[in-house]
C-alpha cells in the first residue's frame, strides 16, 4: 500500500497557486501578477474555489467560464457524450477521414442556422474561426476576379479573438494594434455604432440622428474603399470583450446591405452571442440578417472542450469551390475533433429544447435587480440584454477588491476595466440568477463605499 502523503512530486505545504505563480501565464497577465484561485471542483452551476490565502469558497460562476458553461458543470449528458466517445476513438485527422460526430454536428448546425448557410468548417477555437472567415473573404475576393480587394471593414470596440488576423479586426486601441504594427493588417475602422438598448427584451432606444448619421458615415466610407474591400465582420448586436456594448439591429441591418451593394462577404461572429445569449437564438435575429458567413464557438461544446464552427452560405460556398484553389485554405491538426464534436452534438441538442425558457428566466431577474445600480453615483450605466448584465463605472474599480467582495457573496465574477458584468450559466435557478444579481449589486456598493471614503 502506497503511504497517504503529497501526490506526485508536488512539493508538501507548497499551495498549487503559489506553484502557478512565476511559472504560468494567466489571459493578459503578468508572471508576477495576483496569485489566482484555485479550483478544487465544478458541479452544477457552483465552483469550489481555494484562494490564494488557502481558503475554500463555494461560489456561483457568474461568468459561465466566459460564456462556455451554459449546461454547467458535470452535466451528466454532456460527459456521457464524451465518455461515450472516449471509449469508441478520441482523435483522428479531418484530411481524408471523416466520422459520425462531425457529420451529425454539421448537419445539426445546418438546420439550426438560417436555411442559407450551407456549409460548415470546424476550426479548434473562436480566433481560428475568425482566421478562417477572413481567409475566406479574401479567397472569395480572388475568385471574382477582384484579387486586390484584401481588406476588412469593421467597427472600433470590437473583439474577434486573439490570434493575429483576428486581432487586426479588434478595437485598435483595446486590441493593442500599435504594439504589434508591421504583425497585424492593417483593416479599415468605422466608428462604432451609437449605443442602444432594449429594456424590455423586445423595443430598441437609441438616438435615431445618431444612428442615421452613422450609416451614412458608414456607406461613405465603404463606397470610397470599395476596391480594396473583400467583406465586414462584426459582433451582431452586442459587442462583447472589447466592451460589452449594445446597439440597435438597424445598424447590423445596413451593414448587411452594404455587403449586398458592394459584394462583400458579411461575416457575424456569433461565438459569444450565439445559441440564445441576448435572447435570440443568434443575436442577427434582431435585425433579421442573414449573414454569408457565420462564426460560433464558446457555448457550443458547453464549455467541455475548444471548438467553434465557421458557417457559409451556399452562394459563397459555391465560389469557393469555383476557384482555382477549390478549397478553403486552411486545416488544423485537430480539426473535427470527434470528442469536442460529440460533446458539441449533445451540447447543441439541449440548448434548441431549452435556451428560451432559461433565458427569459436569466433575463428577468437581472433586469429586475442589476438597474438599482445606476443609482450609485459610480455607476455610468447598466444594461442588460438576454442573459447578459453589465455594470459600466465611471472609473475602474480595483478588480481584486470586486472580486474578494462578490466572493463574500458567493459568486465568481471576472471584472474587466470598467465593467461588471455577468453571463450565467442557462441552468441556473431563479433564486441562483437572483444571488448572482445581488452580489453584482453588492460589488457595485462596495465601489461606491470606497470612492465615499
Ligand atoms: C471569445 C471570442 C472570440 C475568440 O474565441 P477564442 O475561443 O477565445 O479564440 C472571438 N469573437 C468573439 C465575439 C468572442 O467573444
Amino acid at each position: 500500500m502506497p503511504e497517504p502523503g503529497p501526490v506526485g512530486n508536488m512539493p508538501s505545504g507548497e499551495s498549487l497557486a503559489a506553484r502557478d505563480r512565476g511559472l504560468l501565464w494567466h489571459p493578459y497577465a503578468a508572471l508576477d501578477g495576483p496569485a489566482p484561485y484555485t479550483v478544487e471542483a465544478a458541479e452544477g452551476v457552483t465552483l469550489t474555489l481555494v484562494s490564494p490565502e488557502g481558503e475554500r469558497i463555494e461560489a456561483i460562476d457568474g461568468m459561465a467560464s466566459w460564456w462556455c458553461a451554459v449546461h454547467g458543470y458535470r452535466n451528466p449528458e454532456l460527459d456521457r457524450a464524451v465518455v461515450d466517445q472516449v471509449t469508441e476513438f478520441s482523435h483522428v485527422m479531418f484530411g481524408g477521414l471523416t466520422h459520425r460526430p462531425a457529420v451529425e454536428l454539421a448537419e445539426l448546425l445546418v438546420e439550426v442556422t438560417p436555411p442559407e448557410l450551407q456549409h460548415v468548417f470546424f476550426a479548434d477555437s473562436g480566433s481560428v474561426s475568425v482566421e478562417v472567415a477572413l481567409k475566406l473573404a479574401v479567397q472569395y475576393q480572388a475568385a471574382r476576379g477582384r484579387p486586390e480587394r484584401r481588406r476588412i471593414l469593421t467597427v472600433r470596440g470590437g473583439y474577434h479573438g486573439d490570434t493575429t488576423g483576428a486581432m487586426s479586426v479588434c478595437d485598435p486601441e483595446g486590441g493593442m494594434h500599435a504594439e504589434f504594427s508591421g504583425l497585424v493588417a492593417e483593416q479599415l475602422f468605422v466608428a462604432p455604432p451609437p449605443a442602444a438598448t432594449t429594456p424590455d427584451g423586445t423595443v430598441w432606444h437609441a438616438d435615431e440622428g445618431s444612428v442615421t448619421q452613422w450609416i451614412e458615415d458608414v456607406r461613405a466610407t465603404a463606397r470610397k474603399h470599395r476596391g480594396e474591400l473583400a467583406g465586414i465582420i462584426v459582433e451582431p448586436v452586442l459587442q462583447g470583450a472589447g466592451g460589452m456594448r449594445t446597439y440597435h439591429p438597424t445598424c447590423l441591418r445596413a451593414l448587411r446591405d452594404l455587403a449586398d451593394e458592394l459584394d462583400l462577404v458579411f461575416i457575424v461572429d456569433e461565438i459569444a452571442t450565439g445559441f440564445g445569449r441576448t435572447g435570440k437564438w443568434f443575436a442577427s435575429e434582431w435585425a433579421d440578417v442573414v449573414p454569408d458567413v457565420m462564426c460560433v464557438g464558446k457555448a457550443l461544446t458547453g464549455g467541455y472542450m475548444t471548438l467553434a464552427a465557421v458557417l457559409v452560405s451556399a452562394v459563397v460556398g459555391e465560389v469557393i469551390t469555383a476557384s482555382e484553389q477549390r478549397a478553403l485554405m486552411h486545416g488544423p491538426t485537430f480539426m473535427g475533433n470527434p470528442l469536442a464534436c460529440a460533446v458539441a452534438l449533445q451540447s447543441v441538442r439541449m440548448l434548441r429544447e431549452t435556451w428560451s425558457e432559461d433565458v427569459a428566466r436569466l433575463s428577468a431577474a437581472l433586469s429586475e435587480i442589476l438597474p438599482v445600480a445606476a443609482e450609485l453615483s459610480v455607476v455610468k450605466d447598466v444594461r442588460v440584454i438576454g442573459g447578459v448584465g453589465v455594470v459600466e463605472f465611471h472609473e475602474a474599480p480595483d478588480p481584486a477588491a470586486l472580486t474578494r467582495t462578490a466572493l463574500e457573496q458567493g459568486v465568481w465574477f471576472r471584472p474587466f476595466g470598467t465593467l461588471l458584468y455577468t453571463m450565467p450559466p442557462y441552468v441556473c435557478t431563479d433564486e441562483e440568477v437572483r444571488t448572482i444579481s445581488y452580489a453584482l449589486l453588492r460589488a457595485a456598493q462596495h465601489v461606491e463605499l470606497q470612492a465615499g471614503s
